[in-house]
């Protein structure tokens, strides 16, 4: 299947069976912001509530915060994101259409433009003479536009009433850091983490929630003794897992990706610090976990042009979507950055006092941030399989269960003869532990197939042996496999295929 085809499948997909729509449709939307329905809800939730187990739920070095998304001017002033937050926009000259010129640079030239500067943008624009997409008008030269939401906070609209919408959780964990320490009593390394929506401005928000407007990022800042950067235990099983990699180096040399070890990695300098290939490890593994395919995924370093003001190294994991390799998370070192910037800025103590040495240090930070909805789009792309069966076209998602919105369905052969009586009282039974749906409508065929579409690895069927022998049938959505089971070792059963059992 060509790429664009699987991308455009994808999305009519995930519109038709109710996960995604364009928000406010009856009115015609907004570009870049969108509503989530019954199954999309469902499986952001399990992202979120998986993300929220794996990096704070199950560690006892992590404390979680909810910030607000409304904040002061002075924050975004003193982390730089006013100044810098920015994205190159270009107008043309006729119609006054604007675009993001890298992304106009990339459509046209069909060339990776990551890490280019405004300068590089606008040489490549006037070299190829590239004009405007919408009516082939000359245009202007790119200029930085900052991505932030801008608004009034209470009755006044003048300068000391604005405020933003914040762009990144980060700057409320930054602000809070010696509240959260103090309250939390943690101790150096220790992390913040919190899941909230963040907003930007995209110039073009594309590939349907790939780049949005209004997002969600799931996101933590790992604090760090200055002199204890490398003072981090990582087990042999992960520093030999396997990724395909490529370096800053290996982009200025023109290579391609290769596979490599974290060991490889770590030995060789490639990743600065040990706490930082610790939280790439960390990231790599949660996204293996939600079932995303090694194959599809690389590790790419930033090159030096591209870093965020506020980064000293940034890798990010990338995937291999149908328009190419792009951002899916990103692991930066922002060292002392936001810390030292508050702390000029607001003139608060934002130090850690450090008990051995009873001396006052100011913590250097990893940050591993993950987008949520680039998470659920991610996952949705690396599980769709389209296939003929006879005649017919069948959609599978083959989610796994830490994703998939209901985990099993249940359904009566028939409505007839009570075997709908007894689907429905098994359901009642399962879903107290097991996201369940009940389904009676339709022939079998139809039923199993609208569950293999949304993902549900194992439906139940409720038949006439039923109501003799007290067993059903169970099927796996990727084997398409059946057998039956006792109603009573149902439950026991379903958990242990949910955890991982052979079917
Ligand atoms: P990109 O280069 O794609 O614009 P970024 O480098 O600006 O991304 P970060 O600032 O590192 O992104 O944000 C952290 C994470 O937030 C990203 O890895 C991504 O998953 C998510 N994210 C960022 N911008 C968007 C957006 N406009 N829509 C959806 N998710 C986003």
């Amino acid at each position: 299947m060509a790429k664009d085809e699987r991308m455009e499948k994808v999305v009519n997909l995930l519109e038709r069976r109710g996960f995604i729509f364009a928000s406010g449709q009856i009115y015609g939307s907004l570009a870049g912001f969108f509503d989530y329905g019954n199954y999309g809800t469902l499986l952001k939730r399990k992202i979120e509530q998986n993300w929220w187990n794996f990096f704070v739920g199950k560690r006892n070095d992590v404390a979680g915060i909810d910030g607000a998304i409304v904040s002061s001017q002075a924050i975004w002033n003193a982390s730089g994101h006013l100044a810098e937050f920015s994205d190159p926009l270009i107008e043309c000259k006729k119609c006054h259409t604007r675009f993001r010129a890298d992304s106009l640079i990339e459509d046209e030239l069909k060339i990776s433009l990551e890490g280019a500067s405004l300068d590089n943008i606008n040489k490549l624009i006037l070299e190829n003479k590239l004009i405007c997409q919408n009516c082939k008008g000359v245009l202007e030269i790119a200029k930085p536009f900052n991505l932030m939401f801008k608004t009034y906070v209470g009755a006044s609209e003048d300068e000391s009433a604005t405020a933003y919408l914040r762009p990144e959780t980060a700057q409320m964990i930054f602000t809070n850091f010696k509240q959260v320490q103090m309250s939390s009593r943690k101790k150096l390394p220790f992390g913040i983490a919190q899941i909230g929506k963040a907003f930007r401005n995209e110039i073009s928000p594309r590939n349907f929630v790939f780049r949005c407007r209004e997002f969600s990022q799931m996101e933590m800042e790992f604090f760090m003794h200055p002199e204890k950067l490398d003072d981090c235990q990582i087990n042999e099983d992960e520093l030999g897992l396997e990724i395909n990699v490529l370096t800053a180096k290996m982009q200025e040399n023109k290579e391609k990706e290769s596979k490599t070890t974290f060991a490889i990695l770590l030995n060789g300098k490639s990743i600065g610090t040990k706490w930082h290939a610790y939280w790439i490890i960390k990231a790599y593994e949660w996204f293996l976990g939600l079932g995303i395919r090694k194959e599809n995924l690389r590790l790419r370093q930033h090159v030096k042009t591209e870093l965020s003001h506020y980064s000293f190294e940034t890798w990010d994991l990338e995937y291999n979507y149908p328009w190419g390799w792009k951002e899916l998370s990103g692991i930066a070192n922002r060292g002392d950055y936001d810390l030292k910037a508050h702390m000029i800025s607001s003139k608060k103590d934002l130090t850690y006092f450090d008990d051995e040495t009873k001396i006052k240090v100011l913590p250097m930070v990893i940050e591993p941030s993950f987008g949520l909805e680039r998470a659920f789009l991610t996952v949705i792309i690396d599980a769709f399989e389209e296939k003929m069966e006879g005649d017919e076209k069948k959609t599978i998602l083959h989610l796994n269960p830490n994703t998939a919105p209901n985990e099993c369905a249940v359904f009566p052969l028939m409505k007839k003869d009570g075997m709908a009586q007894k689907a429905i009282e098994i359901f009642e039974m399962l879903r107290k532990n097991t996201a369940c749906e009940y389904d009676e409508a339709g022939s079998i065929g139809k039923r199993y197939a609208r569950q293999d579409e949304i993902g549900t690895p194992y439906c139940l069927t409720i038949d006439y042996d039923t109501l003799k022998d007290e067993t059903i049938t169970i099927r796996d959505r990727d084997s398409t496999k059946q057998k039956r089971i006792k109603i009573g070792d149902c439950q026991s059963t379903l958990t242990a295929l949910l955890n991982g059992a052979e079917f």
